[in-house]
C-alpha cells in the first residue's frame, strides 16, 4: 500500500474496538488514507493478524490488548500510540455493545450495566486520556460511535439508546469544551451495517433485514466501510470547521 496524499496523511490515529466490524474497516480504511495506527480491544489474536495485513500492505501499525471499560488499560492504550508513534492526533472511540431485544420492565441491572459501561464510560474513559495527550501537542480529532439510536428510539433496547444519546451529549459537551485548544470532537451515527453481530442477528429473526430496508429510503443495509469513510473525513483536517456534530450515516434512515 504506497499512499502518498491520503486524507490521514501521517496522522497517529488509535481506533477502539479495532478487532472486527466497522472498528477493523476503520483500521484499513485509515491505514489507507495514511494514517498511522494504533488497534485496541479485547481479542489479541484478531488485532494481531489485522496488524500483520496493514504492515504487509506498507502501513505503519501497532495493536494494544485493552478494554475501554478500565481507565487503566484506556490510558495504556493513549500511552502506546504516543510511546509508538510520537503524538496522538486522532482517535475513532468505537468501542461498543449493544445487547437487546427485551421490554424495559423487564431488563435486569446486570445488562444496563454492561452496556453503559462500555458505551459511555468507554468513550469517557477515552476522551479523557485523547484529550489529554493532545493538549500536549497543540491538537486533534475525535469522532465518538454512536448510532441511529442516538438520534431516536429503537424499541427493546432502552439501555442501548440511552447510552447513545449520552455518546452524543459527550461528544457535544467535549467539543464546546476544547475547540479553542484546537480539538474538534464528532460523532458517526450508523444505520444498519453488516458486522458480524447484525449478520447473526438477521439469521436469528427472518424477515428484520428486510423489515429494516423497507423503512430506510437507501433500501440496503450499511458496509462497515462506509461509516468508517465518513469517520476518515471527520478526523482529516478537510473538516476542519466541523465539531460537537453527530453525522449519521444511515441511508436517510432518521430523515423519514
Ligand atoms: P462488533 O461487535 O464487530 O465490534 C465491536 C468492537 O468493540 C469489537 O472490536 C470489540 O472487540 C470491541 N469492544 C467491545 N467491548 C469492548 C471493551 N469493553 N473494551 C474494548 N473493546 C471492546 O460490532 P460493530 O462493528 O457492529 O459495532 C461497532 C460500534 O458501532 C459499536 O459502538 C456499535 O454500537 C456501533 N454501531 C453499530 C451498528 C451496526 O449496525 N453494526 C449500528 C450503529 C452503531 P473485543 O471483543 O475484541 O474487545
Amino acid at each position: 500500500m504506497t499512499v502518498e496524499c491520503g486524507i490521514l496523511q501521517g496522522k497517529v490515529v488509535l481506533i477502539t474496538g479495532a478487532s472486527s466490524g466497522i472498528g477493523a474497516a476503520a483500521a484499513r480504511v485509515f491505514a489507507r488514507e495514511g494514517a498511522k495506527v494504533v488497534l485496541a480491544a479485547r481479542r489479541e489474536e484478531r488485532l494481531r493478524e489485522l496488524v500483520a495485513e496493514l504492515r504487509d500492505k506498507g502501513a505503519e501499525a501497532e495493536y494494544v490488548v485493552a478494554d475501554m471499560v478500565r481507565r487503566e488499560d484506556t490510558r495504556q492504550a493513549v500511552a502506546v500510540a504516543v510511546e509508538t508513534f510520537g503524538r496522538l492526533d486522532g482517535a475513532f472511540n468505537n468501542a461498543g455493545w449493544g445487547q437487546g431485544r427485551t421490554p424495559l420492565h423487564e431488563m435486569d441491572d446486570e445488562l444496563y450495566d454492561q452496556i453503559m459501561d462500555v458505551n459511555v464510560r468507554g468513550v469517557w474513559n477515552c476522551l479523557r486520556d485523547e484529550i489529554a495527550a493532545m493538549l500536549e501537542t497543540g491538537g486533534g480529532a475525535i469522532v465518538n460511535n454512536s448510532s441511529v439510536a442516538a438520534l431516536l428510539a429503537t424499541p427493546v433496547a432502552a439501555p442501548y439508546v440511552a447510552s447513545k444519546h449520552a455518546v452524543v451529549g459527550l461528544t457535544k459537551a467535549a467539543a464546546a469544551e476544547y475547540a479553542a485548544a484546537g480539538i474538534r470532537v464528532n460523532s458517526v451515527a450508523p444505520g444498519t451495517t453488516r458486522t458480524e453481530v447484525v449478520s447473526e442477528w438477521f439469521d436469528n429473526n427472518p424477515g428484520i433485514e428486510e423489515m429494516l430496508h423497507q423503512a430506510t429510503p437507501q433500501p440496503r443495509t450499511a458496509e462497515p466501510e462506509e461509516i468508517a469513510e465518513a469517520a476518515a473525513w471527520l478526523l482529516s483536517d478537510r473538516a476542519s470547521f466541523v465539531t460537537g456534530q453527530t453525522v449519521p450515516v444511515d441511508g436517510g434512515f432518521t430523515v423519514v
